[in-house]
């Protein structure tokens, strides 16, 4: 009978432990509605007042002041201007990081909000506008709204959360260091250690109320390159007194084709090289000297891209020397492949699928832009996907231009998902 007691206590526990983890997804979406105009209000607040990368001084003192008043241990001037907070849950559990970017683009706003940007800023030497014209004022919002609602279930919680709201994700100024590299080199992950990492980013191009997701490569890697071939100056109607640095950089280029058409494994992902600069040469008779070239190289698969750049130092030097020439070819640092564990994938994607409805989930094909949320997942498993804010009776302009818009009824979804996932990875 005491066995059968202690049973039936056991189980009732056991309910009561699973009841708890539908009681708060019910409460989030309770939240997420009552705090829906809040989100709002705030992202218009972030949209009228947007900040540069590596500038977003006053962006970060706003929302440190919100995760203090939620009562959150708060970091500030991680990165120059990023903002971490920390909310230890009641429970014993993992550590979970979300992420939020929060800078915005050298842009000027022509849309017709009440909330537009007329900020002007300097970037590089110019006076320029500034405008959110990327979206991370909605990503910095929804982040917010979800640090107040798992603050508020913060007894139930079975782990730690980080907040970090990242600067300069566009890309810091020239000569500067910034966005999530540098705050994973200052140890952003770490004290205390972070077992996964979810970001959203909105899309004006996805239907509100849609998610899009996709494991491994979700966007690619990227790299520039910067080629010179040096031959022997020579007269243009007597080129067999110099070597030719056009014909040798012309034979590059070709050759530079076949590293994707005939190298790539290409039934497992895409991967391109451009070459987008060429300079070389002055006058029409002689043959210059030196020739100089640049380009970027974008791939999905680590593999790949390694693959690509030991094929374009082969081919870059092998053609030079058929010619006789000498090429140097430099490969930059640049974003690792924004790669969506497959573990992790797999099992967060029935928490989007409660969410915003599994007919609203869809798997996208992979992106060839860049984004450095990678420099997250080359430390730790993480998943990076994309919110709709789209609105039906208008055209997307597009991420980055002037008319760029998004339909704020979209970001409830982002607050709901970001907080299952949490609660879900948690149990
Ligand atoms: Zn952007
Ligand atoms: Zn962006």
């Amino acid at each position: 009978m005491k066995k059968l007691l202690s049973l039936l206590t056991l189980s009732l526990i056991a309910l009561s432990l699973t009841a708890q983890s539908s009681d708060l997804k019910e409460m989030i979406d309770q939240r997420a509605d009552e705090l829906e105009e809040q989100v709002i209000e705030w992202r218009r607040y972030f949209h009228e007042n947007p900040e540069l990368s590596n500038r977003e001084f006053n962006t970060a003192k706003k929302i440190a002041e919100h995760l203090e008043s939620l009562g959150l241990e708060v970091q500030t001037e991680i990165a120059h201007t990023g903002v971490v907070g920390i909310l230890k849950g009641g429970k014993p559990g993992p550590v979970v990081a979300l992420r939020a970017d929060i800078d915005a683009l050298p842009v000027i706003e022509r849309t017709d909000v009440p909330f537009k940007s007329t900020v002007m800023g300097e970037y590089q030497g110019n006076e320029v506008g500034v405008m959110h014209a990327c979206g991370h004022d909605t990503h910095i919002a929804i982040l917010m709204g979800v640090a107040q609602i798992l603050t508020e279930m913060k007894g139930d919680l079975k782990g730690t959360v980080k907040f970090i709201f990242q600067p300069a994700e566009e890309g810091a100024p020239k000569g500067e260091e910034g966005g999530a590299e540098l705050m994973v080199k200052e140890g952003v992950l770490k004290n205390p250690d972070v077992d996964a990492i979810f970001g959203l980013h909105i899309s004006d191009d996805t239907p509100v109320g849609e998610i899009e997701y996709r494991p491994k490569g979700i966007m690619a890697s990227v790299n520039s390159f910067d080629i010179k071939v040096t031959g022997k100056q020579a007269h243009g109607s007597a080129p067999w007194g110099g070597i030719d640095p056009i014909v040798t950089s012309a034979q590059i280029i070709n050759n530079i084709q076949t590293i994707v058409s005939r190298s790539m494994p290409l039934t497992r992902q895409a991967a391109v090289v451009t070459v987008g600069v060429i300079n070389g040469g002055v006058r029409n008779n002689i043959i210059p000297e030196e020739v100089t070239m640049q380009g970027t190289i974008r791939a999905l698969d680590e593999e790949m891209r390694q693959l690509i750049f030991k094929r374009l130092e082969t081919v870059v030097q092998n053609t030079a020397e058929s010619n006789g020439a000498v090429a140097e070819l430099t490969i930059n640092k640049g974003y690792p492949i924004t790669y969506n564990d497959p573990e992790l994938t797999a099992q967060m994607l029935s928490t989007l699928e409660e969410t915003a409805g599994k007919e609203n989930v869809k798997l996208i094909n992979a992106i060839t832009g860049a984004e450095d949320f990678s420099f997250f997942q080359n430390e730790i498993p993480g998943l990076y996907f994309f919110v709709g804010g789209k609105a039906p009776d208008r055209e997307a302009s597009g991420h980055h231009t002037p008319d760029f818009y998004i339909d704020e009824s979209g970001l409830k979804l982002g607050v709901r998902a970001m907080a299952n996932l949490v609660i879900d990875y948690m149990d």
